[in-house]
């Protein structure tokens, strides 16, 4: 069976047979069996038994996400000319669900979630993480609290997509935001149309070019770090160097020689990454022919664990190709625009023709009739 039937076979029994399909997947999957709400209890003592130091790293960078993201909202757009007005409003998104993968539990992931959701104003947000033993990570429940989320559920996978579009065992949301394995992904995909999603974040990818003037074990480090994250996971090294190509020997790393560090993005623009990190000379420079990355990471202090955790960048990234057309994380996907227009009489009847006329090729009598009892 393929993935897609795989899924959908599950999002299908979660849909007609509700709870009962979720505590059977929670048993084979999560191996849990408990009730799927997280208490206010759980929340406490989650809190109590973080350290202060914890709790100040988290509360750091806490502070530099939210700083990054503050300003990424330009404001309404409405002009006025003329007497007419026209423009783009934005609203938040009413409800939204928030996965944040739970088998290798990955709390900073939510703080890359619900900062920008908070910023944009959304105000029902919903949490869902597959538990590890029974409980969910302490650290991503105290992040909850930060964010002030407190419909947070046990329910990890496919099942937990599955569950936030269909509204089993909680109201459905209206958008699913978050990374995921493939599992994951796939659900997102597949209930797409019934609610939004935020984009295909799945395993992650570095994709690093290096010149001659790169530091070997910075490279070396930082490749292995995307991998860190799991067998799915994939890292690629391009290279005008002879040098590096010839000392960088490690295992699952893909390398590629090329003449220049142009040509060296170009194959990074092919390969479309997570993550782009450039150790090269005067990296700047090359910035306005990168086309294609998620995100992209430049100089010695640049690392890609450092955009992951504390520089506020978000990390919540396209993959597998998907950063040809979709983007970083932004506090815009928490939000719609809604056009509006109002227009004056002048604007309306200097232009009302053109208007008739193309609804006459269109063969819309009605539409023309609307438009024609202004005149
Ligand atoms: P996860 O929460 O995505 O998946 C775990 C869940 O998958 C389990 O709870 C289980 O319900 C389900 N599952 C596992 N095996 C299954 C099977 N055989 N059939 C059906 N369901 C199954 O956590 P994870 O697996 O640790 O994956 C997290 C992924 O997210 C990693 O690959 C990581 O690289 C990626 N990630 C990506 C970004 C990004 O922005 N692109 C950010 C952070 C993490």
């Amino acid at each position: 069976m393929d993935i897609y039937e795989y899924v959908s076979n599950i999002i299908s029994d979660v849909r007609i047979n509700g709870i009962d399909a979720l505590k059977r997947y929670s048993e084979a999957f999560d191996n849990y069996s408990g009730g799927f709400t997280v208490t206010d209890d759980e929340i406490e003592d989650a809190d109590k038994s973080i350290k202060p130091g914890e709790k100040d790293a988290i509360k750091n960078i806490y502070e530099r996400i939210y700083e990054y993201h503050k300003n990424q909202f330009e404001g309404q757009k409405i002009n006025i000319k003329n007497g007419s007005i026209y423009g783009i409003i934005y609203r938040p998104i009413d409800r939204i669900g928030l996965y944040v993968p739970g088998k290798r539990a990955l709390p900073s992931t939510l703080m890359m979630l619900g900062i920008p959701a908070r910023i944009a104003g959304v105000k029902s947000i919903v949490l869902c993480t597959a538990p590890e033993n029974g409980n969910v990570n302490k650290y991503t429940l105290y992040i909850a609290r930060l964010l002030g989320i407190r419909e947070i559920y046990k329910i990890g996978g496919v099942q937990a997509i599955a569950a936030m579009a269909y509204g089993i065992s909680m109201k459905p949301v209206d958008k699913i935001f978050g990374p995921g394995n493939k599992y994951v992904n796939e659900a997102k995909r597949q209930v797409f149309g019934i609610t939004g999603i935020d984009g295909l974040y799945g395993p992650s990818e570095i994709c690093l070019i290096a010149d001659d003037s790169a530091n070997i074990n910075y490279i070396k480090n930082d490749l292995l770090s995307q991998l860190e994250h799991g067998e799915a996971s994939s890292a690629y090294l391009i290279t005008n160097s002879l040098r590096i190509y010839n000392e960088v020997k490690l295992e699952n790393v893909k390398k590629y020689y090329k003449e220049t560090v142009e040509e060296s993005i170009e194959l990074a623009n092919e390969i479309a990454p997570e993550h782009l990190e450039l150790l090269v000379n005067d990296p700047l420079k090359y910035l306005n022919i990168i086309r294609n990355a998620g995100a992209v990471y430049m100089g010695e202090y640049g690392p890609v664990p450092a955009g992951d955790y504390f520089l506020g960048v978000n990390h919540v990234l396209p993959t597998g190709s998907s950063a040809r057309f979709s983007s970083v994380l932004t506090v815009y996907d928490f939000m719609k625009r809604i056009s509006v227009a109002m227009p004056s009489k002048y604007d309306f009847l200097s232009a009302v023709d053109s208007g008739l006329k193309l609804a006459s090729i269109e063969n819309m009598k009605m539409h023309y009739k609307s438009m024609e009892a202004r005149i």
